[in-house]
């Protein structure tokens, strides 16, 4: 296929713009996608035309964004390969989806002196969760470590299993070191032991193919927004045995079957984990995502972005005294770097004023700089929309900022 970066790129209508009037390049999609047209027009189209609470409307327009509410679950069961779409709990993004799982599979399937396995390379959202329900149940945490050059220490695994283990917790793509985890080879080690694997899929999701069967994951979670849909929104996938199971997150409308002073049923799958009025809209919206990514396909996306990765380390590794964490041969387009004798809060800065959006700081992941004995560094990470121009744009301006600090 022929990557049209040109005809994507007129998709988005941010990017065409100027800041400090300098052409934006934009090099933080991990943190959030920028959003296309389609998904802009979808929003004003459901405002516009048919909105109305789902699921519960006796009118038109209630029916109609019932219908499409629906419609996205269909997509997402399709986009990731899940085998019913009772398996799909739409949530506010990938840290609510986290978040339910921690409290109602703890709820059920932990107590105390139990342990939970997380990976040392967790975005902070796969790693508090946990704690604050272990705690809760006197369970323990334990870690699994990854080694310098940012790939976990799988062969450590089965000694870190015992018979108290009830759930190994792991991203399947690093946000800081861009490691794309063996996921399939975790899973069968964890389930030879008859464990549970929670991925935190959101800095997958929008780069690799998702196929959750295949994976044989328990549960998967990731966001909207960094799928260039809206935020606010994102997705559990949770195997059915382990949803009928779990008790309901939350309480409130549409997550029961009966109500009385007596007591409650809950409805079924997958409203049993849906209570309240959901994001309607921008789950409209993230449909639209979707069929954007499907039209240019996710191997194709990824490919163009391993490429921009490939092309950006290469010139980075030219840099002297620079340093980048995370060198795995199975990596995403995230690079995290540091330059001896600079912070990365000024470099940043200084990059910003020249029209380039990178991130810096700790990234939700203090663990992993705790690994490397620092306290935050510069991120540069890729989309759909990014080009080789665009990195030897940011190339010029490190540079410049380099003489200036
Ligand atoms: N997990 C990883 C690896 C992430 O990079 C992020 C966000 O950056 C999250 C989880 C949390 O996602 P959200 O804030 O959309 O819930």
């Amino acid at each position: 296929m022929n990557y049209d970066t040109e005809k994507i790129r007129a998709y988005f209508p941010i990017l065409q713009q100027k800041v400090y009037n300098k052409p934006l390049v934009y090099l933080d999609t991990a943190a959030s996608a920028q959003k296309p047209v389609q998904v802009l027009l979808k929003l004003e189209q459901l405002h516009n035309d048919y909105y109305g609470n789902i699921h519960r409307g006796a009118h038109y327009m209630a029916d109609k964004a019932t219908l499409e509410y629906e419609e996205v679950r269909d997509k997402v069961k399709t986009f990731i390969n899940a085998s019913s779409r009772k398996e799909i709990i739409f949530t506010k993004g990938a840290t609510e989806s986290i978040n339910l799982v921690a409290s109602s599979f703890c709820e059920k399937y932990v107590s105390e002196d139990d342990e939970i396995i997380v990976s040392e390379m967790e975005h902070h959202s796969n790693i508090v969760p946990w704690q604050i329900n272990a705690e809760k149940r006197k369970a323990k945490i334990v870690k699994l470590p990854f080694n310098d050059n940012g790939l976990l220490e799988i062969e450590k695994l089965p000694e870190l299993i015992t018979s108290k283990t009830r759930l190994i917790a792991v991203n399947h793509v690093s946000n800081v070191l861009g490691t794309i985890n063996p996921i399939s080879e975790i899973v069968k080690i964890a389930h030879k032991a008859g464990i549970a694997v929670m991925v935190d899929g959101a800095q997958a999701s929008a780069h690799l193919k998702i196929n959750v069967q295949e994976l044989d994951v328990d549960f998967y979670a990731f966001s909207a927004h960094k799928v260039y849909g809206p935020n606010g929104v994102g997705v559990l996938y949770g195997k059915e045995k382990w949803l009928e199971e779990m008790p309901p997150y939350q309480g409130g409308g549409q997550m029961i079957s009966e109500v009385s002073f007596n007591g409650t049923t809950f409805n079924e799958l997958p409203y049993k984990f849906e209570a309240g009025t959901p994001n309607i809209t921008n789950l409209a919206g993230f449909g639209a995502a979707l069929d954007l990514v499907n039209e240019i396909g996710v191997e194709n996306i990824g490919r163009h972005e391993h490429e921009l990765l490939e092309y950006a380390t290469q010139q980075l590794k030219n840099i002297e005294g620079l340093r980048i964490y995370g060198e795995a041969p199975n990596k995403s387009g995230v690079i995290c770097f540091n330059i001896n004798g600079i912070h990365s809060y000024d470099l940043g800065m200084l990059i910003d004023k020249m029209g380039i959006a990178i991130r810096t700081g700790h990234h939700c992941a203090d663990p992993i700089m705790q690994h490397f004995g620092i306290s935050a560094c510069a991120r540069i990470s890729f989309g759909m929309y990014n080009t080789k121009e665009e990195i030897d744009l940011f190339m010029q301006a490190l540079n410049k900022a380099i003489l200036m600090l």
